[in-house]
């Protein structure tokens, strides 16, 4: 399996790390069992198959039938945490972003979302979608909380943060780390200590975790860029009214797993198990008496969450206008990510502010910095730039000499063509190119 071998490799990459491990690593070095950690200059690189040690779903009296499988959330699908995050010029709010994806990772490895559901409104926890641990399973039954992880308290300590958000700055629980009161929040539920370090605290109430991003984050698809990806197995489920969890159970090797459930007084179940080659094999005990069973493929990575993935980002043959499932054109790119390159706000993308975005890729990228992004650079953990996803999926197109590695100068290049055609109020597609025939 291939979760086996990334698991296998990141093991491997993590012992061999040699030195004192950052700051960042304290909370999830508590949790040996569950997190495999790695990093570089940049960041921590937590490794987890996002199933946590204590009992799942039970208590959700708002459920979609998703159950919980293992993930493989190691290597590049590892979540990344800035080692030294920098303060946004604006901070951005969760309450009106990132309704999908992780805002933050729990020091057992567990991904934390926006406690509000996609829709805008709804929080997850007053609607009952949540277990009595603060978690569900989302699309591709992948489990994540979407409130802070206070039952990892007693093991962490009061010194240590309960996890962290993908920005780079901790969350702590209701007191400070020296125990003191905690006063004078921002509106992200974050504030600047007396060393002069920001970090957030978590809440009982909303917004439960970090209510924002206080630091730099780039984003893609609605969503805090790079992070994992979830692998579903089969196609989404619906919610079942009336339907509460009662019961869960997971054997030892994590292949066999039983949910229980009752809707209208009668019982329910879910029994599945992960067959060699990982595809998943479902009983579904229904309340009505009925038994049905199914096997799924081992999914294609796709995204996880809450919410439908977004339309692939796919690759425009000949220059062809790039489409959205809904037969609606894409706006251009420069459009689409105006916002988080608008580093003055004044609603427009001046050339400097365009190459801000380019030189802050190509330096984030070319991790070796021999002056070119390899393929492997550019599909290594990432860099936190809008254009970090546009280099990723257009490496050929953007590799116009065709070296097989970016230069910063063909960085530029395209980038200046995106912008002038941007500046005349015009559309941006790859011309047509022999590299984009090949297979
Ligand atoms: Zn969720
Ligand atoms: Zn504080």
């Amino acid at each position: 399996m291939i979760e086996e071998a990334d698991y296998q490799a990141m093991k491997k990459k993590s012992a061999a790390q040699t030195g004192v491990a950052p700051k960042t690593a304290e909370p999830f070095q508590k949790f040996p069992e569950a997190v495999l950690l790695d990093w570089d200059e940049k960041y921590l690189y937590v490794g987890s198959d996002g199933l946590p040690d204590h009992p799942m779903m039970v208590g959700i009296t708002a459920w979609q039938q998703q159950v919980p499988l293992p993930q493989s959330y190691y290597l590049r699908n590892a979540w990344s945490i800035p080692l030294h995050p920098v303060p946004a010029a604006n901070g951005m709010s969760a309450k009106t972003n990132f309704f999908r994806g992780a805002i933050a990772v729990a020091a057992n490895g567990i991904p934390i979302f926006n406690p509000i559901k996609n829709d805008g409104r709804t929080d997850t926890f007053l609607a009952g979608e949540l277990d009595e641990y603060g978690g569900h399973c989302g699309r591709a039954d992948d489990y994540h909380y979407h409130v802070a992880p206070w039952h990892l308290a007693e093991r962490l300590g009061p010194s240590l943060p309960l996890g962290y958000a993908l920005d780079g700055y901790p969350i702590y629980g209701l007191a400070e780390p020296d125990g003191s009161t905690v006063n004078g929040l921002d509106s992200f539920h974050g504030h600047t200590s007396a060393a002069g370090e920001y970090h957030y605290h978590a809440s009982k109430s909303y917004p439960y975790i970090n209510g924002g991003f206080h630091g730099e984050v780039s984003i893609g698809g609605g969503q805090v860029e790079p992070q994992p990806s979830a692998n579903p197995v089969r196609q989404a489920g619906d919610p079942l009214p009336g339907a509460k969890i009662t019961g869960f159970t997971i054997s030892a090797d994590k292949k066999k797993y039983e949910l229980d459930y009752s809707q209208n007084g009668r019982k329910g179940s879910v029994n599945y198990e992960i067959l060699p080659g990982g595809s998943v094999h479902f009983t579904f005990k229904k309340p009505d008496g009925t038994t049905s069973e199914s096997t799924s493929e081992k999914g294609k990575q796709r995204k996880g969450g809450d919410r439908p993935p977004p339309p692939p980002d796919r690759k425009a043959p000949g220059g062809t206008p790039q489409m959205e499932t809904n037969g609606q054109p894409r706006k251009p790119w420069i459009e689409n990510h105006l916002k988080e390159m608008d580093r003055d706000q004044d609603g427009k993308l001046s050339r400097e502010e365009m190459m801000a975005e380019v030189n802050q890729t190509f330096t984030g990228y070319d991790a070796d910095g021999d002056g070119k992004i390899s393929s492997e650079e550019a599909n290594g953990p990432g860099v936190r730039s809008s254009m970090a996803g546009f280099v990723k999926q257009h490496f050929t197109e953007v590799d116009a000499d065709g070296s097989g590695s970016i230069s910063l100068e063909e960085l530029k290049a395209v980038a200046m063509k995106m912008w002038e055609k941007y500046s005349r109020g015009e559309g941006f597609s790859f011309p047509r190119s022999p590299t984009l025939e090949k297979p």
